[in-house]
């Protein structure tokens, strides 16, 4: 069934998987992109046959239909890698997750020490506020800990203060996996599941996926195969108007060398950032709309590429620059990504990645002194020579990051509001969503919006980036069902008033009872009851003495039961508390993965 013309807006790895998914089910789409290449910020640039990426793009997923696509689309020529990226700092490598016995190598065993007393210290007195981002990880890990292998890192990629960052950024991954999960996962932990478990997350971490001459190669095929199925991907068309009347959009307005043309089409689909895309709408959008677009915000990017006369420096894929005396944040090493990425086996490519805001110091920076501060700062890092590199580049990536700030989950919903009103235009991939997907992610949204197209009725919006995690936790439904049953009643806080009550009475009236049927028999006391006069003063097996010990009963009875719950409650709450830990760490074991 013919659908289309289907417009797509940006041939980064959405909107070109988008194009890809149409195509093989015979609907005709264009794709609109405003640069000369497609890949969007997942590009491969190459430089006098040095092949760089904007920051080094790993392919791994747990979406299977994604990882279809990939080897269907490179088949031979998607390298499976290792991957090894540590932290740099002080002039010295560190494993992340930390691994004891290097970090103490690493940082000596003063430092070690102090470090172990302040998350002693974290543990025992933590913050009460838990509002920053400096709080919350301080909480975990100890205040030295943080200023080390957090604090100067995050604070290079935000371009902001932690104490300024909210928690809620760093605690939203924790958030995805729910406590009840958790603890359902806890208590079924069978040693083969665990086992098959950690294979899997150590497969992610350890290895990854990597096409022979970078990703550009990936979005290079896919672009050929879309216009082999009669579809067109046309570079250096810039859209800069969106159309639209009552619930439609009707025409997009596209500038190439300066001649304007309009492009209509039946269904549209948009990577582009979302708040470009409502600035460019015609006519505007009501006010409150716009300024919530207006108030979605980026961090921006660049790479300097230099060309080092060494066969090899570190074995590194990449590593995280720790150290606050410079600016770089992360150094790729990209003949460890694939060694194709290198036409001459004596020299190696590195991609030293600065974090910005476009139009600041940094970004308005020539080329050359960029240059020259790269070789400045590789020295002074003790990682290269300045006087061993050659040659280098500049590629600057603006909106590489949607910025997650404390506004803009709200301005987000103003504008899926509104745009929900229109019925033919869905949003995809990473700006296109506001979203921090990575390519997987991003691509997923756009095969389900072409399904759309295609009859499906799917939620992009439901498209969850913590998925994965859930994943690592899943458990069988059968098991999942009882447990349903049975956690809520074992994990509820017993109340300890009720359970001393019911205790007391308990006990108080079997003593009663007791007394009182040996009084009534007149026979002789018996030995045992009349024990217990040795410890309830004053208690007879007499009528008097049944009340005694009525008294007494009810009184021990109630003191044990409250004990026994509130011994209770706090060993559950620990166990939980225990829990809800060891789920933060396991999702913060990627923590730097994220930027
Ligand atoms: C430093 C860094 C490292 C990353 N590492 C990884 C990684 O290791 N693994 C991973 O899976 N993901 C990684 N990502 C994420 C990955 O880059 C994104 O998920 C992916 O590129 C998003 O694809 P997209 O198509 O949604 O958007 P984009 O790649 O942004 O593509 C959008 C396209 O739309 C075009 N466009 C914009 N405006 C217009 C307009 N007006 N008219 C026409 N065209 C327009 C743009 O030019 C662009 O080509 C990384 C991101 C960064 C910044």
């Amino acid at each position: 069934m013919q659908k289309g013309p289907v417009v797509i807006i940006g041939a980064g790895p959405a909107g070109l998987t988008a194009a890809y998914v149409l195509s093989k089910a015979g609907v005709q789409s264009i794709v609109l992109e405003k640069d000369q290449m497609p890949g969007g910020i997942a590009r491969t640039v190459n430089y006098k046959d040095y092949y760089f990426d904007i920051g080094g793009h790993r392919f791994f997923t747990k979406v299977k239909s994604v990882e279809d696509i990939w080897k269907e689309v490179l088949g031979e020529d998607l390298l499976r890698r290792n991957r090894l990226s540590r932290i740099y700092y002080n002039k010295k490598f560190f494993y992340y997750p930390l691994r004891p016995l290097n970090a103490l190598l690493g940082l000596g065993i003063w430092n070690s020490i102090l470090i172990f007393f302040s998350y002693l210290m974290a543990q025992l007195f933590p913050s009460k506020e838990e509002e920053s981002f400096e709080q919350w990880v301080s909480n975990r890990f100890g205040k030295r800990l943080f200023k080390i292998f957090f604090k100067t890192y995050t604070e290079k990629v935000w371009g902001i203060p932690c104490d300024e960052i909210s928690a809620e950024w760093a605690g939203q991954r924790v958030k995805g996996l729910s406590l009840m999960t958790a603890l359902k996962n806890a208590i079924l932990k069978s040693q083969s599941r665990q086992k098959d478990k950690k294979e899997v997350i150590k497969t992610l971490i350890d290895e990854f996926d990597y096409p022979k001459f970078g990703p550009g190669m990936m979005w290079q095929a896919m672009v050929e195969s879309i216009k082999g199925k009669g579809s067109d991907v046309c570079l250096g068309k810039n859209v800069e108007g969106i159309r639209w009347s009552g619930n439609k959009i009707v025409a997009l307005e596209v500038k190439q060398n300066g001649q304007m043309e309009l492009v209509h089409g039946k269904d549209f689909i948009s990577s582009m950032p979302i708040r470009e895309a409502l600035q460019k709408f015609k006519p505007e959008v009501p006010k409150e709309v716009l300024v919530a677009a207006n108030d979605l915000k980026y961090r921006d990017f660049l790479t300097i590429a230099l060309i080092i006369n060494k066969p090899a420096l570190f074995p590194d894929t990449w590593v995280y620059i720790h150290d606050s005396e410079v600016k770089v944040g992360r150094i790729q090493n990209f003949k460890n990504w694939s060694p194709f990425m290198v036409p001459d086996p004596n020299k190696t490519c590195l991609g030293l990645e600065y974090f910005c805001f476009e139009g600041d110091d940094l970004w308005n920076m020539p080329d050359e002194e960029l240059i020259e501060l790269g070789k400045k700062e590789l020295e002074s890092l003790g990682l290269v020579n300045r006087n061993d590199v050659e040659d280098g580049t500049v590629v600057r990536m603006p909106k590489a990051y949607p910025v997650y700030d404390s506004t803009y989950r709200k301005s987000l919903d103003v504008v899926r509001q509104f745009l929900e009103k229109i019925d033919n235009l869905q949003l995809v991939g990473r700006n296109g969503m506001h979203k921090y997907n990575n390519q997987d992610h991003s691509m997923l949204t756009a095969m389900l919006s072409a399904e759309n197209i295609l009859g499906a009725n799917h939620d992009l919006w439901a498209v969850n980036v913590e998925q994965e995690y859930h994943e690592e936790m899943k458990i069988e439904p059968s098991e999942e069902a009882v447990l349903d049953k049975i956690l809520p009643s074992v994990f509820s806080r017993m109340d300890p008033l009720g359970l001393a009550t019911a205790i007391g009475s308990v006990v108080g009236l079997l003593i009663f009872t007791a007394t009182l049927w040996l009084v009534m028999r007149g026979g002789p006391a018996s030995f045992y009851l009349k024990l217990l006069n040795q410890f309830f003063i004053g208690y007879t097996v007499t009528l008097k003495g049944a009340f005694i010990g009525l008294a007494y009963g009810f009184s021990w009875g109630f003191l044990c039961g409250w004990l026994i719950a509130y011994l209770r409650n706090f060993i559950i709450a620990f166990y939980i508390y225990r829990i809800k830990r060891k789920v933060e760490l396991l999702t913060f074991r990627d923590f730097l993965d994220h930027f």
